[in-house]
């Protein structure tokens, strides 16, 4: 076995952090606060060509794999931009992986280089109100209409609808109580994002809101036959092969904000000085960190490990996903919570940054998936105990 660090993703790190360096915490810090999306760090990484980190070269795109795009993701989150850093580039790296894997060749001519480039925005149309995580039981559908689809209903917690001109949207086009099996008869289609059609409503959240979150209510929305994504009554099937990639690389997400905080607290347990000495030299300080130190760099190993399996082909690759994103969402939001008792009541002050992470570390033990449902995951497919539900 070896751990030395690839020299490909030691470049990526290197030149992810020169490139998030111009960015610092008082830039996430009022584009947070003012709900506002962060174009000249988008632009600079779109500029970059990392937004086409996982699009295939012949798209015009470097294909470099999920290892790359989690070391890519991990710093930038690393950087002080937390989860509104990695976000404004996750979904455009991860949005378009059924695009990549089953859409037809026209469709990845037409829209995977402009989202290598940046100028394409898309949305994820997958939750919905009443389904929550059963997504079989989804209420927005499609019916044929001529050459094409019309489709109605609403999703919820569409990030960056704000700006998307288009949406990766699924829709039942058979009904429920029609199909075999519960997950079959669902399509996913590549819609535009068309005003006429979409009323697009914010949510207010309690963070990551440079980034917007909305609801999204589709009435009537035209959508042309091209746009089907892969086959029609498989959309759940096709969106499954992103599902374990964007876990692995919130993994990775997770590691970064958790060190950001680990060294904020670090710096600020050596400088302040209580009782004649610094915090530091207290063992309820120090060792909070030293604990979450180690549960970061365990978590780093493991979302590297699933990120290999991925990009290999080797190994039980769900199994590791679940895993990477579980031990990571909970080590990376300790050490966070662990930062902010180290600043005490500045910790809570947005002046030390730790609240932002603190606040933008809790969403990684809710979404893309709950810590419950990886854990389920594992407990059903890895121990092979009863499905619990
Ligand atoms: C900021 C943000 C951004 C998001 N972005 C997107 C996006 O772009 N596109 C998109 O489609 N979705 C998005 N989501 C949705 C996200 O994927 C879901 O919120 C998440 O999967 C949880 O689903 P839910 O909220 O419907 O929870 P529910 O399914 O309602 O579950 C509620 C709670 O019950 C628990 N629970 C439910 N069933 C079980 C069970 N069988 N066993 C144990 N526990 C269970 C869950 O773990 C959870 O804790 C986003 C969410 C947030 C908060």
């Amino acid at each position: 076995m070896n751990f030395q660090i690839d020299a490909e993703n030691e470049r990526i790190a290197s030149e992810a952090a020169r490139l998030a360096a111009g960015f610092d915490d008082d830039y996430w810090s009022e584009h947070d606060t003012r709900h506002e999306f962060p174009w000249e760090y988008y632009d600079a990484f779109a500029r970059g060509g990392w937004l086409g980190v996982l699009v295939p070269p012949e798209y015009g795109g470097s294909g470099l794999g999920v290892s790359a795009a989690g070391t890519l993701l991990r710093t930038v989150a690393a950087s002080g931009g937390a989860m509104n850093a990695a976000s404004t580039l996750h979904l455009s790296i991860f949005g378009m992986g059924p695009v990549i894997h089953h859409g037809s060749e026209a469709m990845k001519q037409k829209y995977l280089p402009p989202t290598a480039t940046g100028e394409l925005h898309v949305s994820f149309g997958v939750t919905e109100d009443d389904a929550g995580t059963d997504t079989s039981r989804i209420r927005t559908h499609a019916v044929r209409d001529g050459d094409g689809w019309v489709a109605n209903g609403k999703k919820v917690w569409n990030t960056k609808a704000q700006q998307a001109h288009k949406i990766l949207l699924l829709a039942r086009t058979t009904p429920r109580e029609e199909c075999e099996r519960p997950y079959d008869g669902m399509t996913l289609f590549l819609a535009d994002l068309d005003r006429k059609y979409c009323e697009v409503r914010e949510i207010p959240k309690l963070g990551r809101n440079a980034v917007n979150s909305n609801e999204v209510f589709v009435n009537d929305l035209p959508i042309s036959n091209d746009d089907v994504v892969g086959e029609v009554g498989r959309g759940f099937y096709h969106l499954l092969d992103g599902i374990n990639p964007e876990r692995i690389v919130i993994a990775a997400e997770a590691v970064g904000i958790g060190r950001r905080a680990v060294e904020v607290a670090r710096k600020y347990a050596c400088e302040r000085i209580v009782f004649d000495r610094p915090i530091g030299a207290n063992q309820a300080i120090s060792h909070p960190l030293a604990d979450s130190h180690s549960e970061l760099e365990a978590a780093d190993l493991l979302w590297q490990k699933a990120a290999w399996a991925y990009d290999t082909g080797a190994g039980n690759i769900g199994a590791l996903a679940n895993m990477a994103k579980f031990r990571a969402g909970e080590a990376g939001f300790r050490a966070c919570d662990r930062a902010l008792q180290t600043l005490g009541g500045f910790g809570y002050a947005r002046e030390y940054h730790v609240e932002r992470y603190w606040r933008e570390s809790r969403l990684m033990r809710i979404a893309p998936i709950s810590q419950e449902m990886a854990l389920n995951f594992v407990a059903e497919h890895v121990l092979e105990l009863p499905r619990s539900y």
